[in-house]
This record gives C-alpha cells, structure tokens and sequence, in this order.
C-alpha cells in the first residue's frame, strides 16, 4: 500500500512539474510572439530602425537573429529604392520638354510636369495608371502619339496647334531587357518649338528681305556701269548724272551694309564692351553733324538736358546710335523750316529721353511696325532722304539690351515723339 501511495505522489509531482514547466514555456512563448507582432506592425509602417530585443538561445535565439536581419536588410533596400524614385522624379522634373512613359496599352507609366502641361493636367494630379485616351485632352496631341504607339520604329513629328504652339513629338520604342523585338511601351518626347521656328521664320525673312534691300542697288549700280561702257560717247552731263548715281547707290549699299552689322553686333551680347556713359557728353558729340543736317533744311534743331549728369552703363556707339536715328530720323522726316527738340531729363528711377518733331508724322496703321526689320511708311521717300529701314529696329535693339522701352506718339501731318524710357543703373 505504502509503495503504491508512493507511486502516485510520484506521478502527481511529474505531472505538476510538467505542467508547471510548460506554463512557463507557454508564456515566455507568447510574450515572445507578442513582441513578433509588435515589431512587425512597426515594419509594416516603415520604422526600419525597430528590432527584437530577445535574448534567447538556440533555435528562437537564430530565429531573432534572422528576423532583425531581413529588418534592416529591408530598411536598407527601401531606403534606395525611395532615393533611386527620388533621382528620377528630380531629372524628369527638370527636363524642360514633356516626358511621357506609357506601356504597349497605353496606360501612362511615368509624366513629367512639363509634360502634365502640355497635355493640359492638372499639376498635383495623378495621371500614372491612366489611359491617355483619357488622361490627354489635346486631341492633335493625342491623336499623334496613339499613331505611333506600339511602334518599333523611332518617330519624329511636328504639330502646330490652334494657338500656333509648335511642339516636335519624338516617340521611342522601349523593348523587353535583352530583347530587340519585344515592345513593352514607349517614351514620348514632346518639346515646345514654337520660338524656335519664329526665330527661323525671323531669320530666314530676314535673309530674304537683306538680299532684296542688297539686290535693288546692286541692280542699279550695274545697270549704269554697263551704259557707260556701251554708250562712250555719251556727253559730260549725262555721264556725270550716271556716275552721281552710282555714287549714291554705292553709298546706300555701305549703309546698309554697315546698319546690317551694327544689328548682328547688337544681338551678339558677348562681344559688347560695356562703359560708363554721360548722356550729355554723347549727345554733344552727335549734335554737330545732325545741326549741320538741320541748317540745310533750315530746321529750328534745340535741345534740352535737363539733367547734365545722366549716365549710363553701356556701348559709348550704341548711345550714340540712339541720339543718331532718332534725331536723324526727326529731321529727314520734318519739311523745311520746322522744329525738332531732344529732350533728356530723368523721373528719379528711370532715364528718360525724347525727340520731338512737328514733321510728316507717321499713319496710324503703320505706327506698330515702324520697329520691323526694313519696314518703312513710304519706301520712295526713305530711300530719298537716305534711309535703309533698319535704324528703329537698331534703336529698339539697343533700348532692348539696356531693359528700357521705346514709345512713339505720332499724329499725321503734325509731327511725331519718340521716348525712350532707361532705368538708371547705379554701378
Ligand atoms: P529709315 O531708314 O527708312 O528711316 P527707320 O527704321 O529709321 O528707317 O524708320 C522706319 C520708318 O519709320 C521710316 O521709313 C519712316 O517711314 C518712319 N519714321 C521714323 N521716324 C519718323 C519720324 N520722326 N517722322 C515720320 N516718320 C518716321
């Protein structure tokens, strides 16, 4: 009986030590599965600096190990992900053309916000994950590049829109990695070339326009020159008229040929020597020459600064120039016995110069481009008195480089004002 009795306060205490044991396991475990889901929660919200703070040896001891590693490793992998998205997001950012990425569908893949503009989307709107069928409003746009989706060619076009906004579309193909047949989607390339063909519009008006203005004396001065040379026998009189004509001709020919450069030199920034220029000392220089021109015609030529200090920082010619074509201009354009007055005087911030005369004045409809390249109100009578039609486009240029502006108040038969307005620079 008493070994019996034995027996089952044995098994009692194994049992109640078993028991005893795996209530503690069974917490320790749970305390340890608690803190798993704690630091994975973190994980799940990005807090890579989290780890399990468990000493325990063995199996779960590894299990730790491996667990705070792949965190980090995590942490580490996300973190250049996130700067590698963040490079890309500054580059197409700062690409000034429109950058589109769209998948063989058509689903946009990556936009720029240029090319968000371009498209007319809304700036802080998503348009990853659309369709540019209905993400790109611009029909003409749209109607492009859905051309060339797909294709495995590299396209190139050009598109002028309603408002005249030129735009080149390049489409590339982008192909599966280590493929060359195999298309995933392509990149568009849209860029906005709308100065740029005004420029060349500009440019090749201009050389056509240079050529005619060339051309016309040229003509003249050849016509002449073979007269003389079929007709030898022609008397003094004639052949003196000829020559005075060739003279003159060839005179136009060098202004123009010296108005043409001054323009090139003008738009060529770099080469400008800049200097401190006192307008009163300029004008002086000037007003010698043009008194002269004004006493011919018995024009009553004054002049007025009222401020003799008035400088400017820039190309001593280019002021010079100013005061020439201006004052010039008054003149040839005033009928004999009338007035013109330079004026010169300042309002505190700005320089303000101006030429007044009571001469031809000039048409309403004529007055916006006056400043054009070779433009002139009546082509005989500038060529009369010795014009080229591009002393107000030099003018404008040079009030242009120095950020002031040109106004001009004329009235038909009454006379005209030009005011030039510069903002005084103190440097
Ligand atoms: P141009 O060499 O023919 O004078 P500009 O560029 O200096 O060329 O002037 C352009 C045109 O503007 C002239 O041809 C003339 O018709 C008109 N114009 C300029 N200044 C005057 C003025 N003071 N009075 C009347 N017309 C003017």
């Amino acid at each position: 009986m008493d070994n019996l009795e034995n027996i089952y306060f044995f098994i009692t205490l194994i049992s109640v030590t078993i028991t005893i044991l795996s209530l503690r396991y069974t917490i320790t475990i749970k305390r340890y599965i608690e803190q798993f889901r704690i630091v994975s929660k973190k994980v799940s919200n990005k807090e890579f600096h989290t780890r399990l703070n468990i000493s325990a040896k063995g199996q779960l001891g590894e299990l730790t190990n491996n667990f705070n590693y792949m965190i980090e490793k995590m942490g580490d992998n996300i973190e250049a992900v996130e700067y590698k998205h963040l490079q890309l997001k500054s580059i197409l950012k700062s690409i000034s053309h429109g950058i589109l990425a769209i998948d063989i569908n058509g689903n946009i893949l990556l936009i720029n916000d240029e090319a968000k503009k371009i498209i007319q989307a809304n700036l802080d709107q998503t348009i990853e994950g659309q369709n540019i069928a209905t993400a790109i409003k611009e029909e003409k746009i749209l109607k492009e590049i859905s051309k060339f989706r797909g294709s495995n060619t590299n396209e190139k076009s050009r598109l002028t829109m309603e408002d005249g906004t030129v735009y080149t579309i390049k489409v590339d193909p982008v192909y599966l990695q280590n493929t060359v047949n195999v298309i995933i989607g392509s990149i568009i390339n849209i860029e906005n070339i709308t100065e740029k063909v005004k420029l060349e519009n500009m440019r090749s008006d201009f050389v056509a326009n240079v050529t005619h203005e060339l051309k016309t004396p040229l003509t003249s001065i050849s016509g002449f020159v073979e007269t003389l040379r079929l007709n030898e026998n022609l008397d003094t009189q004639t052949r003196n008229r000829f020559l005075a004509i060739i003279e003159s001709e060839s005179d136009r020919l060098k202004r123009l040929i010296d108005d043409i450069l001054l323009l090139s030199a003008i738009e060529n920034t770099e080469s400008r020597v800049l200097e401190k220029i006192n307008l009163y000392d300029t004008f002086n220089e000037v007003k010698d020459m043009l008194s002269y021109i004004a006493k011919n015609k018995d024009i009553d030529f004054s002049h007025e600064f009222l401020d003799q200090s008035l400088y400017v920082i820039s190309n001593r010619d280019y002021i010079k120039q100013i005061f020439l074509n201006l004052t010039e201009n008054a003149i040839k354009y005033t009928p004999e016995h009338g007035q013109v007055k330079v004026i010169v005087g300042s309002n505190g911030k700005d320089i303000i110069l101006q030429v007044i005369d009571n001469g031809i004045g000039i048409p309403k409809e004529d007055i916006q481009r006056i400043f054009e390249r070779f433009y002139r109100v009546d082509k005989a009578r500038s060529r009369d008195v010795g014009g080229t039609g591009l002393g107000l486009a030099i003018t404008k240029h040079i009030v242009k480089s120095l950020n002031g502006k040109i106004e001009v108040k004329s009235e038909l038969n009454k006379g005209s004002e030009f005011t030039v307005t510069i903002p005084k620079k103190i440097s």
